[in-house]
Parts: structure tokens; C-alpha cells; sequence
């Protein structure tokens, strides 16, 4: 192609839309553009790397045995009601845009695709010799994101590929779910970049696992832990520690302390001379239900751990049965005016004490008859305590009055246990590890790329999609999903790749491999040979681009190093021995080759690199 002949608009200045390089990178450099808040124009540059990309995902989802197809946007409503998914996510998450069709049915735009892929098995798969089956495809995901950003990293439009399987049992689904992880790595490691499959959160679906590929990169949202022996890594939303150990409680009788503005455990312990490991923290939270129930939870934890609140929301998943609900909708610390709403009087923040009584909560007030039920407010705190906490001798705590502890405190003598005992830690740096308590880990920052799911039977069971076992039974199907953000792996290759003068593409994934640079327009003999290497590079499969425009030599340079084409060839000055000066844009590596050459050596450095 042709610069004269495209639409080639290069930035100067960095954008002021954008906050991380690469996002600023691609907006100078004119591969995207922003048509409104995280919808984003695909340029052709860009076009060219998602199809790239695009291209590498299907080479190895198809080596794999998986089938590409291809999933409708717009789904019914009721697909999502079958799988009780419709109403968090349209309204509670709020993810999924939905829509009245002119018949006034509702519909929704895809986020994802389970429902629809379950819909099409439970009518298509009868029996197992049907199976094992994997459809995957590559399409436009529609997300209204809380918060879109970084452009095509957190965008409400991008590019997904999703994959389905289903399986008579979980060791197939586990053998494909390797097959996925092999995959994965393949993808990644083709486009360039430097990852690190993690362990990763699976929600309270269970499974048996699900595992994340992050990109390596400063500007990713997610926080990674792994140890140096390379044997654990996991986000850190599911990593386990150990937590360091317990100092020797300073307390040898129980008693109550005033210890007056000491609202934090780090005061409270100056105060007190104590290790944090000698606190029992009390920490209140908030919990909404699918079923509008709001419940009240208390969680006692060592005093110097804090709660992971993905863990936290797991386990009340699985009590929401207790409280006729399904999901948890919500989960936050109450504030003030939340507070206001349910406690009968003022509550002693900073010194909670571990018995904080259920009088707290202002009992419901009989509803007339005939109002419209408003949220009920579950009369009990629920009561959790974390492994750290259970252990602990002559604790301190707080004394359920502001300004005042407690020292030297038991549980089975001050306190009672609370009888649910969880793991809600948050695991961090600098913890030992439990594969081997030698090893600490470490933190790292990631972009998620890909994910992938054992999901079990959640769908299969929650729609009725059953096929018939060898022995002539009905089983429900066993199913995994796996994605990968085809848009934010273009991105997050130019996060891990680019230096102060723009985008250093990978060979595999880059617009174009090789761009002829004329720095003289008006030069006969420069035309003609860039004209002919131009030809004969595109002719022999090097994908290359011709700086013809009526330029400075300098700002063509300029350019070609920001849009990242890997390799510049400049018909300058060396045509008079025949040659070219060729740069390599990721090390600036410059040779001189002859002519007559250039086409061999690119492609040979061009298969180096596939
Ligand atoms: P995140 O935690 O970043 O919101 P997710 O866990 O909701 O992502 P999945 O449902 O696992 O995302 O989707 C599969 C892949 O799609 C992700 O690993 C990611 O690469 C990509 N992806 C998800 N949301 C977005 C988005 N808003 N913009 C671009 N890519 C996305
Ligand atoms: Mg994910």
C-alpha cells in the first residue's frame, strides 16, 4: 500500500484522552478512534493487526479440533431468564445492553455467549457419540463497562474470541481444558508477548478451575502472585499463603483497656504494645441478594490480614440458599447513610468488638397490608470467622464502645467462635508460599488476556441440556468456555512493546512487516528503486508499505518508527553502490544490503520470527 493513497494521519502530540502509552501510541498513530465513551473506530492499520491476530487464534483453536461458527448478537431475553442470568446482568451488574424489539420482546446484545451455545446443544447434542464437541468464534462483544478505558483494553464494543465445549464427563472436559491451555500459550507466545498463565477466580460456580493468561505489563488492572521457582502463580482475587507467624501475645489477663483514638489497628497496637498478630479485627460488611435481601455480615480476622472481598463474596454465594436468594448482588463496606438505613442506634466503629450484638440491627417494621415488600434487612448479623483469627490466645480486640479494647481475650471464654469458619484472606507479597514456606511471593501486574473456564453443569442443568450416556441414561452435559480479548491482546502487545519514539511491532502480528522509505521524492533513481523493491517485496509475501507522500526525509522516519513497521528500507544515499540501508525497528540495527538481496533477507527474518 501506498502512504500517498491511504488514510495516513499521524499526532504529534500525545492525545489528551489517554492516560497509558499504549493507548496514546495507537491514537497517534492513527490506528484508532474514538467514536464515543469506550467504542472505538478500527482503522485499517488496525484492522490488519486484529485480523493478524485473529488469524494466529483460529490457526491454533482449529489445530485443536474446535469448529469456528458463528453466534447471533442480538438474544431473546428469555434465553437469560432460563439461565437466571437476565437480571444481574441487565440490571444488577448492569453489563448487558438490552433492548424492546418493535413485538415489545426484550432482547439483549452479547456480552457472552453460554445461553445461546446452550440453547443450540440441547437441541442438536442427543448422545455421547456426539461427543466431545468444541464451536468457538470470533466476534464484535458488546459490555456496557462501568468503567471503559485505556481504549481497546476496557472498551463497551471489542473483538472476543469464545469458545464452548461440551463433554460426557469432566475428564474430557479436563483434557480439552488442557489442550485450551496449550493453545493459549501458542497464541501468545506467537503474537510476542511475555505472559504468565495464573490461577484464577472461578465466582462460586466451583468447577474444578479456571486459570487466566496475563500479559506482563505495569498498566495492567490485575495484580498477579507467584513465587521464583515457577511452581505457583495466581491472581491475586484467588491466590493462598501463608500468613505470617503469630508473635507471643504481650496480654496475660483479660481486662478493658480505654485506649481513646485508637480507630485503627496500627494505633491501637502503639498504644497497646502489641503485634498486630495479637488483634482480632471485626470488619462489617453489606450484602444484597438477587431477592433484595440485605444481610449483615461480620467478619472476625487477624489484625494484621485483611479480607479479600472476591473470596468473601464466594462464600456468601454459597449461603444464599439460607436466605432464599441465589446470587449476591452487591457487597460493599456500609457507609454512613447505608448504615443509617437498618442500625437501631449508632455503631462503635473502630472498636466492633467480635460479639457485636444482633440489637444493632433496628428490628422490620410489620408492612401494611398490600405495600409493595421494600428490601428486608435479615434480623442477624452473619457471622464468619477466618482461619487466621480462630487460633489466637489473649487477643485484644474491640470492647463494643468507642475508645475502648479489650485485652487478653479467648474465644470460648469472652467470645464465642462464630461456627462458620472460611478462608477470606487476601494473600500478599511477601507471604510464604504453601507449596513451599521457603518461597515468598512476589507481585507482578498483568492484563487478562485469556481465560479459561470449566463451568460443570451450571448451564446444561440450569437449561435442560441433557444427552444419553452409553448405559441409556439422560446426564446432563459437562461444559468449558474459553476466551480471549482479541482487541485488548492488539493493545496489550504494544503496552509490552513501544519506546519513546512509538510502536514496536512483533513481525507475526504488525500492520505490514516492511516499509520503503523514499527520502527524496524529486529523486529519479530513489523512485525508481523503491518503486521496484516495493513490488517485489509484496510479490514475494513481505507485506510492505511505500512511503511515497511529498515528505521531509525526517518525518517519513518519524513516522515509520511510530506506527512500528519492523523493518525500514531507505532508498537513499547507498544507491550508488547499489544498496539499501535497512533498520530494524525494534533494536535499530542498521545494515546496508545490496539490492539485489533485500527481498531473500527479509524473508528469512520474517520466518525467523513466525
Ligand atoms: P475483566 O475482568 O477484565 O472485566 P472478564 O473476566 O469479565 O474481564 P471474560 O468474560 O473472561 O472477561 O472475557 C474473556 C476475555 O475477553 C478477557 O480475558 C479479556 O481479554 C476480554 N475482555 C473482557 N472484557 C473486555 C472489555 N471490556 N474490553 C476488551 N476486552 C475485554
Ligand atoms: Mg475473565
Amino acid at each position: 500500500m501506498r502512504l500517498s493513497q491511504m488514510l495516513f494521519v499521524t499526532l504529534r502530540e500525545d492525545p489528551a484522552e489517554a492516560e497509558i502509552p499504549s493507548h496514546k501510541l495507537l491514537l497517534r498513530a492513527g490506528y484508532i478512534r474514538r467514536i464515543a465513551s469506550g467504542v472505538y473506530a478500527y482503522l485499517p492499520l488496525m484492522w490488519r493487526v486484529l485480523q493478524k491476530v485473529s488469524r494466529i487464534v483460529r490457526e491454533e483453536m482449529n489445530a485443536t479440533g474446535a469448529m469456528e461458527c458463528l453466534l447471533p448478537q442480538l438474544q431473546p431475553a428469555d434465553l437469560w431468564k432460563e439461565s437466571g442470568r437476565w437480571d444481574t446482568y441487565t440490571k444488577a451488574e448492569g453489563i448487558m445492553f438490552s433492548l424492546i424489539d418493535r413485538q415489545e420482546r426484550e432482547m439483549g446484545l452479547g456480552p457472552t455467549h453460554e445461553e445461546v451455545i446452550t440453547t443450540i446443544a440441547r437441541d442438536m447434542i442427543r448422545s455421547y457419540r456426539q461427543l466431545p464437541l468444541h464451536l468457538y468464534q470470533i466476534q464484535t462483544k458488546f459490555r456496557d463497562e462501568i468503567r471503559p478505558r485505556f481504549g481497546l483494553m476496557r472498551g463497551r464494543e471489542f473483538i472476543m474470541k469464545d469458545g464452548y465445549s461440551f463433554h460426557t464427563d469432566e475428564e474430557s472436559l479436563k483434557q480439552t481444558y488442557q489442550d485450551m491451555h496449550q493453545a493459549y500459550s501458542n497464541i501468545l507466545r506467537r503474537c510476542g508477548l511475555k505472559f504468565r498463565a495464573v490461577e484464577a477466580d472461578s465466582g462460586a460456580i466451583g468447577g474444578s478451575g479456571s486459570q487466566e493468561f496475563m500479559v506482563l505489563a505495569d498498566a495492567g488492572e490485575d495484580e498477579i502472585l507467584y513465587t521464583d521457582d515457577g511452581k505457583y502463580a495466581a491472581n491475586v482475587e484467588k491466590a493462598v499463603s501463608l500468613p505470617p507467624e503469630v508473635e507471643p501475645s504481650p496480654f496475660k489477663a483479660y481486662e478493658k483497656r480505654e485506649t481513646p483514638g485508637t480507630e485503627t489497628i496500627e494505633k491501637m497496637c502503639n498504644f497497646l504494645k502489641c503485634s498486630p498478630t495479637n488483634v482480632v479485627k471485626n470488619v462489617l460488611y453489606q450484602a444484597v441478594y438477587d431477592n433484595g435481601m440485605v444481610v449483615l455480615v461480620l467478619v472476625n480476622i487477624r489484625g494484621d490480614q485483611d479480607v479479600n472481598e472476591v473470596k468473601l463474596q464466594n462464600e456468601l454465594t454459597k449461603l444464599a440458599d439460607h436466605y432464599r436468594a441465589s446470587t449476591v448482588l452487591a457487597l460493599t463496606v456500609p457507609d454512613a447513610a447505608e448504615q443509617e438505613k437498618w442500625a437501631a442506634r449508632p455503631l462503635p466503629l473502630g472498636y466492633l468488638a467480635p460479639n457485636l450484638s444482633d440489637r444493632y440491627i433496628r428490628p422490620a417494621q410489620p408492612q401494611p397490608v398490600g405495600a409493595k415488600a421494600s428490601s428486608q434487612v435479615a434480623p442477624r448479623f452473619l457471622r464468619l470467622v477466618d482461619k487466621t483469627a480462630v487460633d489466637l490466645k489473649n487477643f485484644a480486640t474491640g470492647a463494643d464502645e468507642a475508645g475502648y479494647h479489650v485485652v487478653g481475650a479467648n474465644w470460648g471464654k469472652e467470645f464465642e467462635l462464630p461456627e462458620r469458619v472460611v478462608d477470606v484472606r487476601k494473600a500478599k507479597a511477601g507471604d510464604r508460599a504453601l507449596h513451599d514456606p521457603t518461597q515468598f511471593l512476589k507481585s507482578a501486574r498483568g492484563i487478562e488476556i485469556g481465560h479459561i473456564f470449566q463451568l460443570g453443569t451450571k448451564y446444561s442443568k440450569a437449561m435442560g441440556a441433557t444427552f444419553t450416556n452409553e448405559q441409556g441414561e439422560s446426564q446432563p452435559l459437562v461444559m468449558g468456555c474459553y476466551g480471549v480479548g482479541v482487541s485488548r491482546l492488539a493493545q496489550a502487545a504494544v503496552e509490552q512493546s513501544h519506546d519513546r519514539d512509538g510502536i514496536v511491532w512483533s513481525p507475526s502480528i504488525a500492520p505490514y512487516h516492511a516499509i520503503v522509505v523514499i527520502p527524496n521524492i524529486n529523486d529519479v533513481d530513489q523512485v525508481k528503486a523503491a518503486e521496484s523493491l516495493y513490488g517485489e517485496l509484496n510479490q514475494a509475501g513481505v507485506e510492505t508499505l511505500l512511503d511515497d507522500r511529498e515528505e521531509r526525509a525526517g518525518v517519513k522516519f518519524k513516522d515509520a518508527d511510530l506506527i512500528g513497521i519492523p523493518y525500514r528500507i531507505v532508498t537513499g544515499k547507498t544507491l550508488k553502490n547499489n544498496k539499501v540501508e535497512v533498520v530494524k525497528r525494534a533494536t535499530r540495527e542498521t545494515q546496508e544490503i545490496a539490492l539485489e538481496s533485500v527481498v531473500e533477507t527479509l524473508k528469512q527474518w520474517i520466518s525467523a520470527c513466525e
